[in-house]
């Protein structure tokens, strides 16, 4: 099922697609999500950090067009 909505989330500094169950932060900047292992915010730049499902679920407002990676 294709929807205009299939993006893969990837982190934009190793370029590697995001997968259920990484350790991500959020960046309250620019509402992106890097792996927290690629983290080089400071923390008071950090809006969230988790799972990478958790993430987008407690953000949908931002996060809603990743919903197709962590529904399983
Ligand atoms: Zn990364």
């Amino acid at each position: 099922m294709k929807t205009k909505n299939n993006i893969n989330p990837h982190c934009h500094v190793c370029m590697e697609e995001f997968k259920v169950g990484v350790d991500v932060v959020m960046d309250g900047t620019f509402k992106g999500i890097i792996h927290a292992d690629c983290n080089y915010l400071p923390p008071g730049e950090i809006e969230d950090r988790g799972k990478f499902e958790a993430v987008v679920k407690r953000n949908q407002k931002w996060f809603s067009q990743f919903n197709h990676v962590i529904r399983h």
